[in-house]
C-alpha cells in the first residue's frame, strides 16, 4: 500500500488509561488530526499533548488541594477592601500570597484585631492564593482542630495526627483566642506549635494580642513558651480597625440606594453638616 501505518486507536485508548493519561486520552485524535493538517513533526506533536496532560494534572491538584484546605466560601483577595485596613496593604498581602519567601522558611504571620476587622476574610483568602499557587493549606478554626487533637492523644495518636499536618505548608488557625480553659488542659495545641517551629507555617488570628492567650495553654510557663516559638520567625500585623460589619451597616443607614435623597434635602444635609 502507500506505507500508511494502521493505528488500532481503541487499543491506545487502552494504554493511554493504563498509563493514566487522561487528557491525552481526550485530546490525542484532535491533535492528531491538527498535527497531520499542519505538518507538524513528530517532536512537536509529542511535546503538545505532553504539556496537555501536565497542565490538566496542575489544574486538578489544585481543585484537590482546594477541597482539602476547607476554606470558607467566598472570600477572596478580590472581595477584600484594602482600604478599611491601612495596616495592611494589598502588596503585603500579595507577597505573602505568593507563599515562597515565608512558607519555605517555616515563618508564621499573626493576625490580630477586634471582631469585624476582616481577619477569617484576608486569612481565607491568603490561603485560597496560596493553594492556587501550588502550596497546600488547611483552614481550622482553632477550637475544632484542638478538637480532633484532643481525641487523637485519648487514641495515643497525637503523634502521628500531628505529623500528619506536615503535608500542609501552612495551618490556620483561626479565632486562637476562643480555645476554652477545658480544651487548653492536654496541650495539644502546644505540641503542635513545637512541633512546627522553624519547619512548617501557620498563620494564627485573634481577638488579643498574647494578653488572654493563658487560657489557650494550661499554665503560664507554657503560654510564654508557645508565644516566644510563634513569634521568633513571625510577620505581626495588628488590625485595630472597626468592624467591617458595623461600618457597612451604617454606610447603608446614611446612604439609602433604595431611596435617593432630593437634591434640596442633600443641600440642606451639606450645609448643616
Ligand atoms: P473577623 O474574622 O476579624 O471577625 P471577618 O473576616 O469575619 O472578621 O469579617 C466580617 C465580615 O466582613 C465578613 O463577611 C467579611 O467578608 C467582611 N469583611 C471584613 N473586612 C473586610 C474588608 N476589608 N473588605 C471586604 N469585606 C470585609
Ligand atoms: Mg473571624
Amino acid at each position: 500500500m502507500s506505507g500508511r501505518i494502521e493505528v488500532d486507536t481503541a487499543r491506545l485508548s487502552l494504554l493511554l488509561t493504563e498509563l493514566r493519561l487522561p487528557a491525552i486520552g481526550r485530546l490525542w485524535a484532535e491533535m492528531a488530526e491538527r498535527s497531520d493538517r499542519e505538518g507538524w513533526p513528530a517532536a512537536r506533536f509529542l511535546s503538545t499533548i505532553a504539556e496537555l496532560e501536565i497542565a490538566e494534572r496542575a489544574r486538578r491538584r489544585v481543585e484537590r488541594h482546594l477541597l482539602e484546605a476547607r476554606l470558607p466560601p467566598d472570600k477572596t483577595l478580590d472581595g477584600f477592601d484594602f482600604a478599611h485596613v491601612p495596616m495592611l496593604s494589598r502588596a503585603r498581602v500579595t507577597a505573602l500570597a505568593s507563599g515562597d519567601a515565608w512558607l519555605n522558611r517555616g515563618k508564621n504571620l499573626l493576625l490580630f484585631g477586634p471582631p469585624g476587622s476582616g481577619k477569617t476574610h484576608i486569612s481565607a483568602a491568603i490561603g485560597r492564593t496560596l493553594v492556587e499557587n501550588g502550596y497546600r493549606v488547611l483552614f481550622t478554626r482553632t477550637t475544632d482542630l484542638v478538637q480532633r487533637l484532643q481525641a487523637a492523644r485519648q487514641d495515643l495518636a497525637l503523634e502521628a495526627a500531628i505529623t500528619k499536618l506536615d503535608r500542609y505548608d501552612l495551618l490556620v488557625l483561626d479565632d486562637l483566642s476562643y480555645v476554652r480553659k477545658d480544651q487548653a488542659e492536654t496541650s495539644v495545641l502546644f505540641e503542635l506549635i513545637s512541633r512546627r517551629y522553624e519547619r512548617r507555617s501557620m498563620l494564627i488570628t485573634a481577638n488579643q494580642p498574647f494578653g488572654e492567650w493563658n487560657n489557650v495553654f494550661p499554665d503560664p510557663a507554657m503560654t510564654i513558651a508557645a508565644i516566644d516559638r510563634l513569634v521568633h520567625h513571625s510577620v505581626v500585623v495588628e488590625m485595630n480597625v472597626e468592624s467591617y460589619r458595623r461600618r457597612t451597616a451604617t454606610t447603608r443607614k446614611a446612604r439609602p440606594a433604595s431611596r435617593p435623597v432630593p437634591p434640596t434635602t442633600e443641600l440642606t444635609a451639606i450645609e448643616h453638616a
